[in-house]
């Protein structure tokens, strides 16, 4: 990013660079969450829970990649190394253990949890202060509020399904 871009930003650029590297590594670990998730779900409504887990994942790539390349437009330095995954993370990392399909969704509607408060507050504490940014949390959150909604609609449908047997 140009000198002008960064100087706009009316915040500490380190700051700044920390709390999206935090958001990074979250969402990597989202990704994989998601990913290995969807490998190993057994149960009902299998097809169906797979195909949004595999939908999530993509997204967290997604977001993974739209704060990397913020990142590096402020001038700072991605997230290297794996390691620094755990170190950073806001929200942690689910294995999932148990492939139950119900098990891997009440986890994933607990990181899509934590997700949107991170952002949340990330946004409040950066609307006056980097618009640029801003823009970027808020088109995550929206993604964020958006998967717990799909996550918890099948929950629904499953326990409505369980109800009318
Ligand atoms: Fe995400
Ligand atoms: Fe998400
Ligand atoms: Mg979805």
């Amino acid at each position: 990013m140009g000198t002008k871009g960064r100087e706009i930003v009316g915040m500490q650029l380190s700051e700044l660079i920390t709390l999206l590297n935090k958001a990074l590594s979250d969402e990597w670990l989202a990704y994989y969450q998601y990913w290995i998730g969807a490998k190993v779900a057994q149960g009902p409504m299998r097809g169906q829970v797979v195909a949004e887990l595999e939908e999530h994942a993509a997204d967290e790539l997604k977001h993974a990649e739209m704060l990397t390349d913020r990142i590096i437009q402020l001038g700072g330095t991605p997230v290297l190394t794996p390691e620094d995954w755990y170190k950073l993370t806001n929200c942690g990392y689910d294995a999932p253990e148990d492939p139950n399909v119900k098990v891997l969704l009440e986890q994933n509607i607990k990181g899509e949890q934590c997700a949107i408060e991170v952002y949340q507050k990330m946004l409040e504490a950066i609307k006056d202060k980097d618009l640029v940014t801003s823009k970027i949390i808020l088109e995550i959150l929206e993604d964020e509020v958006e998967h717990e909604e799909d996550l918890q609609a099948i929950v629904e449908d499953m326990n409505l399904m369980a109800k009318n047997k």
